[in-house]
């Protein structure tokens, strides 16, 4: 019953929201400045623009994080950080569109809590360009996101990977496959989780569909933040396990180590990509 009122509430704010949108000028939802526009987007010009960089290359060529040493790379075609040296990963490889800052971050979370769909469409247009970019090597058969457990997509409405996802299916003329994936294990509720904890609370959370077809399939599997990894590396498994020939990873954002963290003294490895 609370869930009900819930989202009639919601519903009702959104309602709201949009009406006091016509006549009243809207702040940008990352930084409160007013806008100027009437984007469907809710943000201003100097919070589009600082979304629209791109990650610094050059970029390790399974996992797609910066590398920052450049000695590293001299002479090396496809360069590799030191986690994909190990083989940790089980996509082939991976690419994320820009750098999981404050900003971004905020942006994603307007995606995830305020339902804002243009904002999906915007976000999926961003990773095409990163497919036409690499088209031989994301060619593939279904575009999947990373689904969210039953409980948690009941309480939300929406899987944000989904609303990314789907878009872009259709940019790129690949069917979207939901339902190919399924959490089994829900996440802790806790929101913070270390890199331990979050390799931990995946390992073995999804599979594929029962009466799913995925023998020989490639997939393009799309997240909005790559942080550790840990959840493309999941849901890779579920997929190949299934038969899958090829999995590709696409998000929106990729967690770096930041600035202050270096200067803890911290090294690449402890602080996670
Ligand atoms: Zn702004
Ligand atoms: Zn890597």
């Amino acid at each position: 019953m609370a869930r009900v009122a819930d989202s009639v509430r919601s519903q009702f704010r959104g309602m709201c929201e949009a009406l006091a949108s016509l006549v009243l000028p809207a702040p940008c939802r990352i930084c409160a400045q007013i806008l100027d526009t009437g984007s469907r987007i809710p943000f201003c010009r100097a919070c589009m623009s600082a979304l629209t960089q791109t990650l610094p290359e050059p970029l390790c060529a399974q996992c797609g994080r910066p590398i920052v040493s450049t000695a590293v790379v001299e002479g090396i075609s496809l360069p590799q950080c030191h986690l994909c040296r190990y083989g940790t990963y089980a996509f082939d490889f991976a690419r994320s569109f820009g750098a999981y800052t404050s900003r971004m971050s905020r942006a994603i979370l307007q995606l995830k809590y305020a339902n804002v769909a243009p904002l999906g469409g915007w976000f999926a247009r961003r990773l095409a360009g990163l497919v036409e970019h690499q088209p031989q090597d994301f060619a593939a058969d279904a575009v999947v996101p990373v689904p969210l457990d039953q409980g948690r997509l009941r309480e939300r409405g929406y899987n944000q990977a989904e609303l990314i996802a789907k878009p872009l299916a259709r940019l790129l003329g690949i069917p979207f496959r939901s339902y190919l994936l399924v959490r089994t294990r829900p996440r802790p509720n806790q929101l913070r989780l270390t890199r331990r904890e979050r390799w931990e609370t995946v390992r073995g959370a999804y599979a594929t569909h029962k009466t799913a077809q995925v023998d020989k399939l490639r997939v393009i599997l799309v997240d909005d933040v790559f942080t550790t990894g840990a959840t493309l590396d999941a849901c890779s498994r579920a997929l190949k396990g299934a038969g899958a020939t090829r999995v590709v990873g696409l998000t929106v954002a990729r967690a770096l180590p930041l600035s202050p963290a270096l200067e803890a003294g911290m090294s690449d490895r402890d602080f996670g990509e």
